[in-house]
C-alpha cells in the first residue's frame, strides 16, 4: 500500500497534488511519501517484534539525507556499501552503533573511516578483506566487529543481475568453507566475531529461497558455536520483493517473513538484523514526467517524455516494469491508446515501456512512473548532460525539495580546461 492515490481526479502524494509540485519544481522530479516510508519500516519492524532485532535500511536503494534521517528517527539502522554512504548515514544522524558496512570491495580508507566514526559491524566477504580489516584495526588499536557473509548456494530465482547467493556469484565466501574462515578470523587480534551474514538477492517474490538459506545459517550457527565462536547476531540481508505491477501476484507479506524467521531461527537466541532497501523505499516514490511530444510512427505511437534512462535506469538495465499513471485521472470509459514511452536520450535503450495502454495523452500532460523510490534517483547520471533530477519529500499537506536540480553553471564548473589547451 502507498499514498499515491487519486482524489477528485488528481494524483496526490498524501495530501499534495503532484501537479502542484510539478508547477513549483518543474519536471522531471522524484517524489517520496513520508507516510509510506514510515508504514513500510514499521511493517518490517513489527514483523520481527518479540525477537531482538534491528532493521537496517539498505541505503543504496535511496540515500537522500532526508529519507535516511526520517527512517533513522523511527529507530532504523542502515546498511552501507561505501565510504560515501557511511558519510551520508552519519550526516543524517545515524549513530555508528546502528551502521552495518557491507560490500565486496571495502578499501582500507573506508575501513578506517568507519572504525574512527563508529560501526556496528563489518560484513566481510573474503579472506583478503578480513586480513586487511584486521591490519587496519590493529594499527588503530581497536577490534573490528565482524560477521562473515556466507554464500549459501541458493538460487533466489530472481533477475540474473540481482541474484547474489549462488556459487557463481561474486558475493560472500562459500558456506562449505565457513568453519575454516571463522577459525582464521578468531585467530586475528584485530577482529571480533559477532555473527553471520547472508544476502541472497533482490526482488524475491517467494519466501522459499529465504527459508532454504536461513536453514543453512541455522545449521552453521550450531556448528560455529560448537567450535567455540560467540555467534550472537544473524544478519539476514535484504531482498524482499515489491509489487511493481498491479496485475501481478502479491509478494510475501512482511508478517509472513517475520513468522518464517521466528520458526527457522527463533530458537537460537540471536539478535536478528535485516537489510531491506526496496521494500521500504520502492513504492514510497514516483518519478513525475511531462509529455514533450506524441509522435505517430508508422507502426507505433511514441510518447516522448522529459524523463530519460539517465534519471531512471531500471527499465533499460533490468528490463524492469514500472506502472505508468496520468496525473489527471482518465475519464472512465475512454478508449485507451497504445504507446511506447521513451525518453530523449540518443539510445534505443531509452525506453520506459513498450505497447502500454493508457488513456490518450497530449504534449504537456504529465505522468508518474510508480515504484520509483528505490534504485531510482541513486542510479541517476548526467548522461547527455542532463541535470540530476530533483527529489521532493511529501508529508501530509507539506512538501519540500530535498535535493535541488543543479543549474548548468554548477555542472559546467565541475570540468576544468587545462591552461595548456
Ligand atoms: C542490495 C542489498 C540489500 C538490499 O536489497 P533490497 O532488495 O533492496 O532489499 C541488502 N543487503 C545487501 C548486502 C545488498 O547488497
Amino acid at each position: 500500500m502507498d499514498h499515491f492515490l487519486y482524489r477528485d481526479g488528481r494524483l496526490m502524494a498524501e495530501d499534495v497534488a503532484l501537479d502542484e509540485i510539478a508547477a513549483a519544481v518543474g519536471t522531471p522530479f522524484y517524489c517520496y511519501s513520508a507516510a509510506t516510508l514510515t508504514r513500510h519500516f514499521r511493517l518490517l519492524d513489527e514483523a520481527l517484534a518479540g525477537t531482538e532485532h534491528l532493521v537496517c535500511f539498505a541505503m543504496k536503494a535511496n540515500s537522500n539525507l532526508a529519507v535516511v534521517k526520517l527512517l533513522g528517527d523511527l529507530g532504523a539502522g542502515v546498511d552501507v556499501v561505501s565510504g560515501g554512504e557511511y558519510r551520508r548515514a552519519r550526516a543524517a544522524g545515524i549513530p555508528g552503533a546502528r551502521i552495518v558496512f557491507s560490500g565486496v570491495g571495502k578499501t582500507k580508507a573506508e575501513m578506517r573511516l568507519a572504525l574512527e566514526g563508529g560501526i556496528r559491524q563489518f560484513n566481510v566477504e573474503s579472506e583478503p578483506e578480513m586480513l586487511a580489516l584486521d591490519a587496519v584495526a590493529r594499527e588503530m588499536g581497536v577490534r573490528a566487529p565482524v560477521a562473515v557473509r556466507v554464500n549459501p548456494d541458493v538460487d533466489a530465482k530472481t533477475h540474473e543481475k540481482i541474484s547474489t547467493g549462488r556459487k557463481e556469484d561474486k558475493f560472500g565466501i562459500p558456506i562449505s568453507r565457513a568453519r575454516e574462515v571463522y577459525r582464521e578470523a578468531a585467530g586475528l587480534a584485530g577482529l571480533e566475531v559477532v555473527g553471520i551474514d547472508v544476502h541472497i538477492g533482490s526482488q524475491l517474490t517467494d519466501l522459499a529461497p529465504f527459508e532454504q538459506a536461513y536453514r543453512k545459517v541455522a545449521e552453521l550457527t550450531a556448528m560455529l558455536r560448537a567450535d567455540g565462536h560467540d555467534i550472537r547476531r544473524l544478519d539476514l540481508g535484504g531482498g524482499l520483493g515489491i509489487p511493481y505491477q498491479k496485475s501481478n501476484a502479491a509478494p510475501p507479506l512482511p508478517s509472513d517473513f517475520g513468522e518464517m524467521v521466528r520458526r527457522v531461527l527463533g530458537d537460537l537466541g540471536c539478535e536478528i538484523e535485516i537489510e531491506p532497501g526496496r521494500l521500504i523505499a520502492g513504492n514510497a516514490g514516483v518519478l513525475v514526467s511531462e509529455v514533450i511530444y506524441v509522435k505517430h510512427g508508422e507502426e507505433r505511437q511514441f510518447l516522448i517524455v522529459d524523463a530519460a534512462m539517465n534519471d531512471l535506469i531500471r527499465p533499460a538495465m533490468y528490463g524492469a516494469h514500472h506502472d505508468v499513471v496520468p496525473l489527471v485521472e482518465a475519464v472512465p470509459g475512454v478508449e485507451a491508446e497504445v504507446y511506447d514511452i521513451v525518453g530523449p536520450v540518443c539510445e534505443s535503450g531509452d525506453t520506459f515501456a513498450k505497447q502500454r495502454a493508457l488513456a490518450p495523452l497530449a504534449a504537456g500532460d504529465r505522468i508518474a512512473f510508480r515504484s520509483a523510490g528505490a534504485y531510482g534517483a541513486v542510479m541517476a547520471s548526467e548522461y547527455n548532460s542532463r541535470p540530476l533530477v530533483p527529489e521532493v519529500l511529501v508529508s501530509g499537506d507539506q512538501f519540500a525539495v530535498i535535493r535541488a536540480r543543479p543549474d548548468f553553471d554548477e555542472m559546467l564548473k565541475r570540468d576544468t580546461i587545462p591552461e595548456w589547451l
